[in-house]
């Protein structure tokens, strides 16, 4: 990366409402078969245009063809059976319907590489892709055929390297693994998860990057946070372990959140994704808010391994609060190089 504290929002934008019903997750789909690849390829063109004029320096899709984080990756893959759902808690925390493993797990073709494709056409900035990490897709699922949250990882480890090879020969410059899971089963992050990341990313030469956060600005994950007390230190216990991994960039939540920044001392060296924009409300930060979490982080990472991104995805919030926090986060990396001299 060329650039000096390079901004990059975690993923997600809000969609168009003539594609989704806005303000929601999992929103559905407002169109069909070929009008709805034409659709998604609009958004797709609108929310790197956003990302554009605001400024931003790494450019991703915006999660525009993604009806959700995992699922739509899931149910591209052979041994998924998306019809008889289950009713399992996810991260330890909420209810929902989710696909069961019923056989083998494949990846029969790709799932995102012509999207990718797509996106590399229409600029020559860095683009990141993001994809689901082994823990959460194995958290986000009924295993009815494994038994095994370990070996289903694997599994998925497996088919998650295929996609990022293919990502990466498509121009993608960053591949993002998005494990919120990390955050909560923090035994098995340490016995395998971290293990099963690193086969998803075996042999890459682009850039990888895993987003780990306290989710969406939902309900579920807003009562977790008010449980965990007024120091959020579940980093802490895997930190030492992405340490000394071969990961590239950590994607954090960073603004208004309780995490003890020293705790990014535990990862000293390696580049990370400061999230220095709340996506759990509406009021868009002022830029000299953003370059006050940058700073705290700034005494903890340095200048060249500093990125700075959001807390999560964007994708439940209005449409001009989310462009509002684009150009909010813009304009503190740019206080903040304005100091640097840079
Ligand atoms: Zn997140």
């Amino acid at each position: 990366m060329k650039t000096l504290v390079p901004t990059s929002i975690v993923g997600s934008l809000p969609k168009p409402a003539w594609l989704a019903p806005p303000e929601t997750l999992w929103s559905p789909w407002k169109l069909e078969s070929a009008q709805l690849l034409e659709g998604k390829q609009d958004a797709l063109r609108i929310s790197l245009q956003e990302q554009l004029l605001a400024g931003l320096d790494i450019v991703c899709d915006g999660e525009q063809t993604r009806q959700h984080f995992v699922t739509t990756f899931i149910e591209q893959l052979s041994g998924v059976d998306f019809e008889n759902r289950k009713i399992v808690k996810i991260r330890d925390r909420y209810e929902a319907s989710v696909p069961m493993v019923v056989g083998e797990v494949a990846r029969q073709h790709a799932v995102f590489v012509e999207d990718a494709k797509f996106l590399r056409q229409q600029t020559d900035k860095p683009i990141k892709w993001a994809l689901p990490g082994p823990l959460t897709m194995v958290d986000t699922l009924y295993d009815d055929h494994y038994k095994s949250r370990e070996k289903l990882a694997w599994e998925f480890a497996k088919v998650l390297n295929e996609e990022a090879r293919e990502l990466q020969d498509a121009g993608v410059n960053i591949i993002q693994f998005d494990e919120p899971a990390f955050n909560v089963f923090f035994e098995e992050v340490n016995d395998w998860g971290m293990a099963a990341l690193e086969r998803a990313i075996e042999g890459l030469h682009c850039e990888t990057a895993v987003h780990i956060c306290y989710g969406y600005g939902i309900q579920a994950n807003t009562d977790w946070k008010k449980t965990l007390g007024s120091e959020w230190r579940q980093y802490e216990e895997i930190f030492p372990k992405i340490q000394k991994s071969t990961i590239d960039v950590v994607s954090l939540e960073c603004h208004n959140s309780h995490v003890p920044l020293n705790l990014l001392e535990l990862i000293r060296g390696k580049k990370v994704m400061v999230g220095a924009i709340d996506v759990a409300n509406s009021r868009i930060e002022t830029p000299e808010e953003v370059a006050s979490t940058l700073r705290k982080a700034l005494e903890f990472v340095a200048i060249e391994n500093l990125y700075p991104s959001t807390n999560c995805g964007m994708a439940p919030l209005a449409r001009n609060v989310a462009r509002g926090k684009l150009n909010a986060l813009s304009a503190g990396a740019e206080i903040i190089r304005k100091e640097f001299s840079i």
